[in-house]
């Protein structure tokens, strides 16, 4: 399997406040400011070194960012990694008994599709797998 972790997304309940530190104090490249309306957030990409931290601010109370901050406090909520071909890579992982939350891909940001790996297979942690531009490519 060809996987690359591409970034670390961590959710929190104010982007700007956060910046202080990870822009601010730590000196990190910001990108730009994105909603992903699908998922009801609104994110921003730090270039921390060949990947990036993500982080993930919801956008009012039905975000299930603002449910899982409600539950778990702020805190590391995925690891991202970038696949070439997602569609494959789902039905290889289902073959060997991995748990999906979706079966189907959807759209995340910046034109990608992106898929989520159940914790309970990976030791705790959402894994996102991604596939840049393959929106793009299918139009
Ligand atoms: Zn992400």
């Amino acid at each position: 399997m060809s996987m690359k972790l591409e970034h670390i997304g961590i959710a929190v309940t104010s982007i700007e406040r956060h910046l202080e530190v990870w822009r601010d104090i730590f000196g990190f490249v910001v990108g730009e400011m994105t909603e992903v309306t699908g998922q009801k957030v609104k994110v921003v990409m730090l270039d921390v070194g060949g990947v990036h931290v993500e982080l993930i601010e919801p956008l009012g109370q039905d975000s299930p960012i603002h449910k899982f901050i409600e539950k778990r406090g702020e805190g590391l909520h995925h690891l991202s990694f970038e696949v070439k071909d997602l569609k494959e890579m789902i039905e290889e992982l289902k073959k060997r008994g991995v748990r999906m939350i979706d079966d189907v891909p959807r759209s995340g940001a910046h034109g990608s599709v992106v898929t989520f790996v159940h914790p309970s297979s990976t030791g705790g942690v959402l894994i996102e797998l991604s596939q840049e531009g393959a929106v793009e490519q299918e139009v």
